[in-house]
């Protein structure tokens, strides 16, 4: 790598993507980063420990992710690992017992179960609350001081927008480091260190991989100490993700740009149809002039996304429509090339006990929609036949 030729890497992150690891071979002279499998690495001699030295702790695919990723969010550096869930779980891992998390009450089900479920066992205590509702967030600050304030915005699955740079202001004030689950916008529409957080972690399984064939995820910090405090602990642990995944993901996350561009073209295009159809206030998606959070998202956001949810009369409306796609697959995730539609209250957060979902405003009739790649018209044709079987 150090001999590659002096390349300037471009002025904007969409072009910096394209360069990353791009003509750096020196082995073979490859244009596209080679695939390194090897578990170990040489020792020049027994006292010289070599810069990459154990696949659990250093990989050159996994450092070339994170060079990508680091550069896209404007991180110091950051650990690519085996899933959205082990980036989650290390992020945590920051903390001692009697610390508190202060997270939103609608996070991503599988975050809400993972910090309850370490909380139970004492290894920090957390609280959930509407980020949404600054009183309510400041009432939760007063009762006691965290030490993390976890933020995801847009919410999952109601496409709730938080301030993200008011949150950062509060936790700061209080000593507190704040980290934000950026897997929905991506920080092609939204970079959350820019606006202060500490850290930032990605589900990779979903927009930035993009393609519906791998299970990753990352942390990424802007201090290079916290840098190093994750490495250590993911090395500590073994959550790193698999050099082929790590391939995989550099790969899909080369056209990130591009297919938001389009897929986030056409989920505006179908959430004003849908909006026109159901009612405004029965479709969640941030670019709607009727999203109650649609000005804060038009700041905070370089862009609306490709994510939106509707609420249907009830569960048995939501199976309805579900059963009466066929072009769209039902299934958990989102992200990928490919459009999905799932139940929430069923699928992604029949984890959550069921007053949390209540709490969180899950509604059985919900309906998760992740928008791909597909031709609206055909989309909506498939959406629209949907409707009219579940009489909505
Ligand atoms: C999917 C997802 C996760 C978990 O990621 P995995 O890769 O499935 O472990 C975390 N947060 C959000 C917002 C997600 O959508």
């Amino acid at each position: 790598m150090s001999d590659a030729p002096d390349r300037p890497p471009g002025q904007h992150r969409r072009t910096r993507l394209t360069r990353v690891g791009v003509a750096e071979d020196v082995s073979v002279g490859a244009v596209a980063a080679p695939l390194h499998l090897t578990t170990t690495y040489v020792w020049p001699d027994p006292h010289t420990k070599p810069a990459l030295d154990y696949g659990r702790s250093s990989s050159p695919n996994r450092q070339l992710l994170e060079r990508a990723l680091a550069e896209l969010e404007g991180a110091a550096g950051g650990v690519i690992t085996a899933s959205g869930m082990a980036a989650i779980d290390l992020v945590l891992s920051l903390l001692r017992p009697g610390d508190l998390v202060l997270a939103p009450h609608d996070c991503y089900g599988g975050t809400h179960r993972l910090m309850s479920a370490r909380a139970a066992r004492g290894h920090f205590d957390v609280a959930f609350v509407d980020q949404t509702d600054l009183a309510a967030v400041d009432r939760a600050l007063a009762a006691r001081a965290p030490k993390l304030v976890w933020i995801e915005t847009p919410s999952n699955p109601l496409m709730r927008v938080t301030d993200i740079t008011a949150l950062v202001e509060k936790a700061r004030a209080m000593g507190a480091l704040s980290a934000a689950d950026n897997t929905f916008l991506t920080p092609a529409r939204q970079q959350p260190l820019a606006l202060g957080c500490d850290v930032v972690v990605h589900s990779t399984t979903k927009f930035l991989n993009g393609h519906g064939d791998v299970i990753g995820g990352a942390a990424l910090a802007a201090d290079p100490a916290c840098v190093d405090a994750l490495k250590w602990w993911s090395n500590c642990a073994g959550l790193a993700g698999a050099p082929f995944d790590a391939y995989q993901t550099l790969r899909g996350l080369r056209t990130l740009f591009a297919r938001l561009d389009a897929q986030e073209a056409t989920a505006a295009a179908l959430a004003e149809r849908l909006a026109s159809r159901l009612g405004p206030e029965r479709v969640h998606y941030p670019g709607l002039n009727s999203h109650p959070q649609h000005a804060l998202a038009a700041r905070q956001q370089s862009g609306f996304g490709a994510m939106a949810s509707m609420t249907l009369a009830d569960g048995a409306a939501a199976d309805a429509f579900l059963r009466a796609l066929r072009l769209i697959p039902v299934a958990a995730s989102l992200g990928g090339f490919e459009t999905l539609a799932c139940r929430p209250a069923t699928m992604t957060h029949a984890g959550m006990a069921p007053d949390a979902r209540a709490a969180a405003g899950v509604h059985d009739g919900l309906i998760r929609v992740s928008v791909g790649l597909e031709h609206e018209a055909d989309l909506w044709t498939d959406i629209a036949r949907a409707l009219d079987a579940a009489g909505a």
